[in-house]
């Protein structure tokens, strides 16, 4: 077995504000990428600012990145941080700015690279990365990965780079005024990579423990989700069970129900969360027999009776989609194709199985 997650992690109340010099200290001058309005709105950008003045280090800040981004919005905030000569990056937001600041941070430490540069399989240095997170599902602030929507092939594909940011300040308070979509949806984004983590191929006793505890601390604050009155300690709680998820995932990577989601979201501008939550109880609906008790293990850990439970929150939290046969034929026609996806299932999955999944989503 073996486990690598290199990056700085504090988990704290106040943690921009608590480690600005760290934060201020990676170089001379920050590129903050960000996206719109929530991180004006939540007061991680303040924060972010307060902590880079505090310590006089100058920055620059772009704040166009929309939801899955693409490689030309990338390749935009690279040719504006270069400009500015942003030394370092500091990225704040849910998983959408996050995943483009270490995209920019390879693009602007390789001068002369054009975009194609993201999907090249070579070894290229990127300028350091600080994430803060203000959703509570991707894991990005402590992956390697950056998922980034590819329109010429009409896909969202992780770049070729593994990037962990250096440091990662996680703190619950920018979920508190969240909408419920979004802490609904990025919540089940985190469930997606436990549960996808769990079952995978490269899952060791090392990731599986990280999404067990991870599932623990999910299912304490999980009655958010249902509306139930929050606790101070929830937001906190639902951003540590992403991180640990985060931490999973970067040493297995995403499996079956990912893979899947990109065609909704890609086609169907359906949330990153929300596609792959609807596809979570088909999964564990096909995994053989022998995975029965950990199935059960795991739906227990998170609060669940039974798979149909599961079912029944997915469908109440997420909806149902209307899926036409057409769409869902491409949809596992797609899949069928992608080896690396059907890789990360740790049995010999069949396309009978796939549209077992499928149907679950209709
Ligand atoms: P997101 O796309 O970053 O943001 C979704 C929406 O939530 C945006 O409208 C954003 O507004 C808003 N928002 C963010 N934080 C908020 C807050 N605290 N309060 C209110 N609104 C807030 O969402 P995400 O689900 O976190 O990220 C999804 C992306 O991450 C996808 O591209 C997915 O493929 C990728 N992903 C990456 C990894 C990885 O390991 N790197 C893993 C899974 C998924 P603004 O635009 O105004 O900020
Ligand atoms: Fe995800």
């Amino acid at each position: 077995m073996n486990f690598y997650m290199p990056t700085m992690v504090y988990q704290e109340n106040d943690a921009v504000k608590n480690h600005s010099e760290q934060m201020a200290g990676y170089g001379k001058k920050a590129l903050v990428v960000t996206g719109k309005h929530s991180s004006k709105q939540n007061g991680a950008l303040q924060d972010v600012i307060d902590g880079l003045e505090k310590y006089h280090t100058a920055y620059a800040v772009y704040d166009r990145i929309t939801e899955n981004p693409t490689v030309d919005a990338v390749m935009e905030a690279a040719a504006f941080g270069q400009q500015e000569g942003a030394d370092f990056v500091v990225g704040i937001g849910g998983g959408s700015p996050l995943d483009a600041a270490k995209a920019v941070a390879l693009v602007i430490q390789n001068r002369d690279s054009s975009k194609e540069v993201l999907y090249q399989n070579i070894s290229l240095r990127h300028l350091p990365v600080v994430a803060v997170p203000t959703t509570c599902g991707t894991g990005s602030e402590v992956t390697p990965y950056a998922v980034l929507t590819r329109e010429e092939l009409q896909t969202k594909q992780s770049i070729s780079h593994l990037i962990f940011p250096e440091l990662a300040l996680v703190d619950g308070k920018y979920l508190k005024n969240a909408p419920l979509s979004v802490i609904t949806n990025t919540a089940v984004d985190a469930l997606g990579h436990m549960l996808e983590s769990y079952f995978h191929t490269r899952a060791t006793d090392y990731s599986r423990m990280l999404c067990q505890y991870a599932m623990e601390v999910w299912g304490m604050a999980a009655g958010v989700l249902f509306g139930t009155e929050p606790e101070e300690e929830d937001y906190g709680r639902l951003m540590f069970a992403s991180s640990l998820a985060g931490m999973a995932i970067s040493h297995t990577s995403t499996g079956l129900p990912h893979g899947l989601s990109y065609y909704l979201t890609c086609r169907k501008a359906v949330p990153h969360g929300k596609a792959v939550g609807l596809f979570l109880p088909g999964y564990l609906s096909v995994l053989p027999e022998e995975y029965e008790p950990q199935v059960i293990m795991a739906l227990r850990t998170l609060g669940f009776g039974s798979l149909g439970q599961f079912l029944g929150f997915t469908q109440e939290v997420l909806g149902t989609l209307g899926l036409t046969e057409q769409e869902e034929q491409e949809m596992v026609e797609g899949i069928a194709k992608n080896q690396k996806k059907l890789d990360a299932v740790p049995f010999a999955i069949t396309k009978e199985q796939i549209y077992q999944m499928c149907s679950m989503v209709r």
